[in-house]
């Protein structure tokens, strides 16, 4: 069985376009309003010959639990189903109140968090990612999911936890 990565977060931080350029090919939806991604989907995926499963998780509507009791418990069904997460935060937004909710979730979790600060389109925008490391998850992944800057050395690190 290959082992399970989860990618977690907050609604339109940029999970499903990280899966598809994980991926190399679209195929988890990407929209530009939150929400659309079904609960969790699961993905074959494949890193220098290795093979592992993507989860892209969301379908967080606002129901009447709010958004963010919804964001942190599906992170944590997805937690509790992976060998290692990536935790991915709009740099540009910075940390919200529902991220740092899931920073407790993984931490009970002991397993091998990678946090991702994606947004960073380029150089300029690496300064709003080194405020992630308040998180306590060490340096943040400065990344672009939607141009592919910084996705082969965050995916090199994740595959020596996974
Ligand atoms: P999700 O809700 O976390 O799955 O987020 P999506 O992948 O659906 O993306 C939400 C929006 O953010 C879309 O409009 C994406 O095109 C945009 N987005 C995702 N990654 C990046 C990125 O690295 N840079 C920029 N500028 N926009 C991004
Ligand atoms: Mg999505």
């Amino acid at each position: 069985v290959p082992p399970v990565l989860a990618i977690i977060g907050r609604p339109n931080v940029g999970k499903s376009t990280l899966v598809n350029r994980i991926l190399g090919r679209r195929e988890a939806v990407v929209e530009d309003v939150p929400g659309v991604t079904r609960d969790r989907v699961s993905y074959s995926a494949e890193w220098m010959g290795r093979e592992f499963t993507v989860v892209d998780t969301g379908g967080w509507e606002h129901d009447a639990k709010g958004i963010h009791a919804r964001v942190a418990e599906q992170a944590e069904i997805a937690a509790d189903a992976a060998d290692a997460i990536v935790f991915v935060v709009d740099s540009a937004v910075g940390a919200t109140a529902t991220d740092e909710a899931v920073v407790r979730m993984l931490r009970r979790k002991k397993k091998p968090v990678f946090l991702v600060a994606n947004k960073v389109d380029d150089i300029a925008q690496e300064a709003d990612a080194a405020s992630l490391w308040s998180l306590g998850f060490g340096q943040p992944y400065p990344v672009s999911a939607l141009h592919g800057r910084g996705t082969a050395d965050l995916l090199d690190d994740v595959m020596e936890k996974l």
